[in-house]
């Protein structure tokens, strides 16, 4: 984040010539962790904000779409997900969210960061919402690409809510993190990813798209609009061998029933219709 000409507003330079600026109102935190910049700031519109090396990473007012879309899509697509990996995910939303199913009997929590758990902890306690001190998670300090390479686990949902592919992240978006990853999923397994903002970031979710294209049967991308992450909507990748994506609109309402889950953004008619394409990103698909 830079200064703006606004005096109070700051700035978030996120690919040529395009950004966003946001009002702070207080900066609460700002301070380099051993990996990242970490600061957090409050905002009339979005609440607290955590930023990493100067990028939005989650508001407490909108982090509900891109939890809830990386962790119910896959879960309820699945049916019967009991071991669910989340790869990054410091802040605790993603665990918020995939500790909700009652199916899901455990979930491992890879953060190369320890900084930024022990901070939200403190100064973003509505993120996470109880779920460090769920019994259910395992929190693992450790860089994702080296968990996944070692790894002898399996899993039946894995969720890669990173940052973006530059520094600690860029990692996780390599070949051979994605064949480790599907070497961890279980049979019928699902891998899901934070893939950026196609508008401005295609050339990235190309690239993700063409290793899950030569990794899995069924692989391609869904999509949800979360507006801290500025520049249209979000593409989530997608990749299993499974029939996860199959599953009709009844059978996802009867599994979002059981669960018993309520939601603010996800809802079954979402989930079906979020793999639907817009040209533009159709035509990055490899
Ligand atoms: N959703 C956000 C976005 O798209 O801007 C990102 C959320 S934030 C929780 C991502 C987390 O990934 C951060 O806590 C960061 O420390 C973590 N991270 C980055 N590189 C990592 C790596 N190689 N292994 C594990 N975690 C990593």
């Amino acid at each position: 984040m830079t200064d703006t000409p606004i005096p109070g507003w700051t700035l978030e330079r996120l690919h040529k010539g395009y950004g966003q600026a946001l009002e702070e109102t207080e900066v609460l935190y700002d301070s380099q962790t051993d990996h990242q910049r970490l600061r957090v700031f409050e905002n009339p519109r979005f609440g607290r904000v955590m930023t990493l090396d100067g990028v939005v990473q989650v508001t407490e007012a909108d982090n509900f779409i891109y939890h809830e879309m990386l962790t119910h899509v896959p879960i309820l697509a699945h049916g019967a997900a009991k071991r669910v990996l989340i790869i990054g995910g410091g802040d605790g939303g993603m665990a918020r969210e995939a500790l909700r199913h009652p199916s899901v009997e455990s979930v491992t929590m890879v953060e190369i960061d320890a900084g930024v758990v022990d901070f939200c902890k403190t100064y973003l306690p509505g993120i996470s919402k109880g779920a460090f001190d769920d019994p259910r998670l395992t929190l693992v300090i450790d860089d994702g690409a080296a968990f996944m390479r070692k790894t002898d686990q399996k899993f039946d949902v894995i969720v890669v809510d990173s940052t973006d592919p530059v520094g600690p992240g860029e990692v996780l978006f390599t070949d051979t993190f994605y064949g480790h990853a599907k070497r961890a999923l279980t049979e019928g397994g699902i891998l899901v990813t934070q893939n950026g903002v196609p508008f401005v970031q295609g050339e990235e979710l190309t690239n993700s798209m063409r290793a899950f294209k030569a990794l899995f049967a069924d692989w391609g991308c869904y999509m949800a609009t979360v507006p801290t992450y500025a520049g249209g909507p979000m593409a989530f990748g997608w990749g299993t061998d499974g029939p996860g994506r199959g599953a009709t609109l009844a059978e996802i309402e009867a599994r979002f029933a059981a669960a018993a889950i309520e939601t603010d953004y996800y809802t079954p008619e979402i989930h079906k219709a979020a793999f639907a394409l817009p040209g533009y990103v159709r035509r990055l698909m490899p």
